[in-house]
């Protein structure tokens, strides 16, 4: 287990991943992710940036409230 990000494979900011190399995979496109590079975390999943917001407008609504723990509320419903 590593020091820093506490993770057997390094997070991409970890000071202990190698430099340059794939540290992880991108959820979404699948492709490694480089140390350096900008990714976005969300759950355990993680993603390129850009891939990030490509994921976003890919799933579903309620899946995407899902995803930021939100819930739709209809106005005029007593709990
Ligand atoms: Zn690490
Ligand atoms: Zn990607």
């Amino acid at each position: 287990m590593c020091e820093y990000c506490n993770r057997r494979i390094h997070a991409p900011g970890c000071p202990n991943a190698p430099e340059g190399k794939q540290v992880c995979r991108c959820d979404y496109c699948k492709d490694g992710i480089v140390k350096g590079e900008v990714y976005v975390e969300v759950e355990e999943q993680i993603f390129h940036r850009s891939c990030f917001f490509d994921y976003i407008f890919s799933i579903h609504e309620d899946d995407l409230l899902d995803l930021f723990g939100l819930e739709a509320v209809t106005t005029g419903e007593d709990e």
